[in-house]
């Protein structure tokens, strides 16, 4: 039986369901604080849902919290937001004091004694300090920054080609995993939809956004030594072997370090 150590997960808070972060119960044995890195369409998301249902960990993506913005109706949104979607639909990166603001009003995400995973978050240096000086303010650390690494004409056929159910989220391939009935989903009965920043040219320019303003935070995280590289080709049943064979090693490592030296 799965030991229960933390019945609810952070995110639930942010769905608007009545489910918060609740303090642990018994021992874990690591509460992991990680940081999931890699292009858009690298597997960043199928990957953090096996993470979170291995590790039991808080699982915080802030793609999903400016889409979960995108879809309520206008007025309820703030300035800031209202401004943020025009980046998103663009394909842009919004604006690093609206991301931060939105990441630290989940606080407790980021403290929760479960331990996280950041997905998509942070994409630029700046955001990566911001992450670095609070983290630091309230004595914790990243344990590592899993990077996921793929040719780049890979990523363009999995995106524009990747269906996502409007109902339950559950993401679909038209070539590599379409569902039964074309474009309804498998898990819900939901319809499937092309993700607006999924389409041609918001491709391209994530991945222009991508390489000028995200791939300077692989260097980042490799001075703190804290970087993780993982080949992101084959199967995501593949692509998570090596992931957690990847912590296990980063695992036996930190069990080594005095807790003072940690970053
Ligand atoms: P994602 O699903 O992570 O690819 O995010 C979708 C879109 O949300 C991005 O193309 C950006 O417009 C916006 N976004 C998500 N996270 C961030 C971030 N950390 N910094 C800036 N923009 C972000």
């Amino acid at each position: 039986m799965k030991t229960d150590y933390r019945t609810k997960n952070c995110r639930a808070k942010w769905d608007n369901s009545a489910d918060t972060c609740l303090p642990l119960r018994g021992q874990k044995p690591r509460a992991w604080r990680l940081v999931l890195f890699g292009a858009p369409g690298v597997g960043k998301g199928t990957q953090a849902e096996f993470l979170k249902q291995r590790l039991d960990i808080c699982h915080l993506s802030t793609g999903d919290l400016f889409r979960a913005a995108a879809s309520q109706n206008g007025s309820s949104q703030s300035p800031a937001m209202a401004e943020a979607m025009g980046y998103m639909r663009r394909g842009e990166l919004v604006p690093d004091s609206t991301v931060w603001q939105m990441v630290r009003e989940r606080g407790d995400c980021l403290q929760c004694a479960a331990g996280f995973l950041l997905d998509g978050f942070p994409r630029t240096v700046p955001q990566a300090e911001q992450l670095q000086a609070y983290m630091e303010g309230e004595g914790l650390a990243l344990d590592g920054v899993l990077d996921y690494e793929i040719p780049m004409a890979e990523i363009i056929a999995r995106l524009s080609g990747r269906r996502v159910c409007e109902k339950c989220k559950a993401v679909f391939h038209i070539t590599w995993r379409p569902s039964s009935t074309e474009g309804i989903c498998d898990d819900c009965g939901g319809r499937l939809y092309q993700r607006e920043d999924d389409q041609p040219k918001s491709i391209v320019t994530r991945l222009e956004v991508y390489r000028h303003s995200t791939a300077p935070l692989v260097e980042y995280y490799k001075e703190q030594g804290l970087l993780l590289s993982l080949d992101a080709t084959g199967s995501p049943e593949d692509i998570f072997a090596r992931t957690m064979h990847s912590l296990q090693a980063r695992s036996e490592s930190l069990s080594k370090q005095p807790a003072g030296e940690r970053v």
